[in-house]
């Protein structure tokens, strides 16, 4: 089972695919910790990844597919795997397809106000860099730090501004690639709402229809 996943930022599908990835025992590839081991490699590719990470560039697709390529080769993806990060665009799902057949494309998607709450909401201390959150980590007196008393502030990227920028970014970005997979039949939408305590109403629809697609097999 040949398997990608999409979502918006804060949907928190990195999460999923590593449980989704124990539980069918297939490998979790995410595109940037393939990019992070391969610098690692003393070789000509190792050298040109570091020299674009380094540069704060993106990866051409040409090095991107290679790097992939090569990793889908490996023993442990003859069951199939969970690919995290990539294709990012129509043109890299295609290069995609030349290399693997995708069978299901996980497409988690939560709501606005849930990503703003997820995302936003984190306050920082400018003195010891301490991290506390509105809701879930709040610090025993507003605005203060635990630590050090300090004024604590909210990043600017995590402002609910940025954030909505962020999302409506990801959503024109995205949305071609949504509509390609769709039109293979490919893509499965599933809520990433519940919060992670209720972990189990996402990863439950994602194992029944992983599970339906193996019997279609
Ligand atoms: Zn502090």
């Amino acid at each position: 089972m040949n398997i990608v996943m999409l979502g918006s930022p804060g949907a928190g599908k990195g999460t999923y695919a590593g449980i989704l990835s124990e539980k069918y025992s297939i490998p979790h590839i995410s595109t940037g910790d393939l990019f992070r081991d391969i610098v690692k490699e003393d070789t000509e590719l190792g050298r040109k990844v570091k020299e674009i990470l380094d540069s704060g560039g993106l990866q051409s697709d040409d090095i991107t597919l290679e790097i992939l390529r090569k990793r889908l080769e490996k023993d442990d993806c003859k069951k199939g795997f969970i690919l995290d990060g990539y294709p990012r665009n129509i043109s890299q799902a295609e290069s995609l397809s030349t290399i693997a057949d995708i069978d299901l494309v996980l497409y988690f998607v939560a709501s606005e106000n849930i990503v703003l709450d997820r995302l936003g909401g984190r306050l920082t201390c400018p003195k010891c860099s301490a991290i506390f959150h509105m809701k879930n980590i709040p610090p025993k007196v507003e605005g203060k730090c635990d630590h050090c008393g300090a004024d604590l502030y909210q990043r600017p990227d995590q402002m609910p501004e940025a954030i909505k920028k962020r999302l409506a970014l990801y959503g024109e970005v995205t949305a071609p690639l949504i509509d390609y997979y769709r039109g293979k039949g490919k893509i499965k939408e599933i809520s990433s709402d519940p919060p992670i305590a209720e972990l189990e109403k996402i990863i439950g629809p994602c194992t029944e229809i992983i599970d339906s697609k193996l019997k279609e097999e």
